[in-house]
């Protein structure tokens, strides 16, 4: 949702920050409009409608009384009757008065649909806010992930630059990322150096159990806000200056919905699932796994005290993204460990190889400049 809402204006707090210091303009960007109250009654609203088969058609509303969107809390299933005489329905939910003005009736059931789900993603938007449109929203959400990824390609552009092989670590709260962070800066900090930017919402406790192996790390809090932006990483980069040839680990706010949205400017998500949640999450929480290079099974020591069915867990993160690699860990005794920090090594290798070859295609460069001035110079 906060690709509509912009949960996190002018809430973000980077660690090293001037206390007092407003978020700057080049990390607030988001602009949103929200529509409360009456001031709206008569402006058309658009409503989706997914028909059985699966086509989805929009149509715009009036309301001509005054009505509050509060939706879920008192939600109604309206039933609509098109002149082919096709009825569908879908959820609603209004505390307030209202009336349409619609070209179709509403027939609304006292009994009879209270059982159906409601499902608030099936429009364009995929997402639903409180009096605002469907086209709005895309509209909205287009805005801010356009802006989002301006800022992602400028930090890819300069971790490339710099040869930083970097992953975007996603999971639900408390899967263990924190936990798989000191491990994995302790195995490789000899061999690589490390550092890391953390995103919470409140406190610096993360920051400082990565700072306690001696790794440098910058916390970054959001505030209201859900997931880390890449203006707020670019910042973060700042401060972080991170070393040619090094391993940056971002690990976002902990949330499987919105941080699959924006792009950070890493080399990969890799999404960390814990066997101590439900096996179904790849299913629920799809555009997190879809988005996902690797997925980590976390917590695997724990699997004799759970009923955890790790064979349908990997069929359901497979159906929904069959090129993710997956690989079952357990930061706390170390199983699976020296799989995944192979594979960080691995990308390290390649963002160095990848640096090494710009650099020398710029040597190239200037060579060719200068025996152009000389050549001009003889002349
Ligand atoms: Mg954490």
């Amino acid at each position: 949702m906060c690709t509509t809402c912009g949960c996190g204006q002018g809430e973000t707090r980077i660690e090293g920050e001037h206390e007092h210091e407003h978020v700057m303009p080049d990390g607030t960007v988001y602009r949103h409009v929200h529509t409360h109250g009456s001031d709206h009654a008569h402006e058309a609203h658009t409503h989706f409608h997914r028909h059985a088969d699966g086509t989805v058609h929009e149509h715009a509303h009036v309301h001509d009384g005054e009505h509050a969107h509060d939706h879920p809390a008192a939600a109604h299933e309206h039933e609509h009757r098109h002149a082919d005489g096709t009825v569908h329905s879908h959820g609603h939910a209004h505390d307030g008065e209202h009336g349409h003005s619609g070209a179709h009736d509403h027939h609304h059931h006292e009994n009879g649909h209270a059982h159906e789900d409601l499902h608030y993603g099936l429009g364009a938007a995929r997402a639903h806010a409180p009096g605002m449109s469907q086209s709005r929203m895309v509209e909205i959400e287009r805005d801010i992930l356009s802006q989002n990824d301006a800022y992602a390609a400028r930090n890819r552009e300069l971790l490339r630059e710099r040869g930083v092989f970097t992953v975007n670590l996603v999971s639900s709260p408390g899967a263990g990322k924190t936990t798989l962070l000191v491990k994995t800066i302790d195995a490789l900090r000899q061999s690589v150096p490390v550092c890391v930017i953390e995103g919470d919402q409140q406190t610096t406790m993360d920051a400082d159990r990565i700072r306690a192996t001696g790794a440098p790390a910058i916390q970054v809090n959001t505030g209201k806000g859900c997931h880390l932006d890449a203006a707020m990483v670019g910042r973060a980069l700042d401060r972080l200056a991170p070393a040619d040839g090094s391993l940056l680990m971002i690990e976002n706010v902990g949330n499987l919905v919105c941080p699959a949205a924006f792009d950070l400017g890493e080399a990969y998500k890799v999404v960390v699932l814990s066997v101590t949640e439900g096996e179904d999450k790849p299913l629920k929480y799809p555009d997190m796994f879809h988005a996902a290079k690797l997925m980590l099974l976390n917590k695997i020591d724990l699997l004799p005290y759970l009923q955890f069915d790790v064979d349908r867990c990997l069929a359901y993160a497979r159906r929904v993204n069959p090129d993710m690699a997956i690989l079952p860990v357990s930061a706390t005794t170390g199983e699976g460990m020296q799989t995944w920090l192979e594979w960080l090594v691995q990308g390290v290798r390649e963002a160095r190889a990848d640096r090494a070859e710009s650099v020398d295609a710029l040597r190239r460069r200037v060579t060719e400049l200068e025996a152009q001035i000389a050549r001009l110079k003889d002349c």
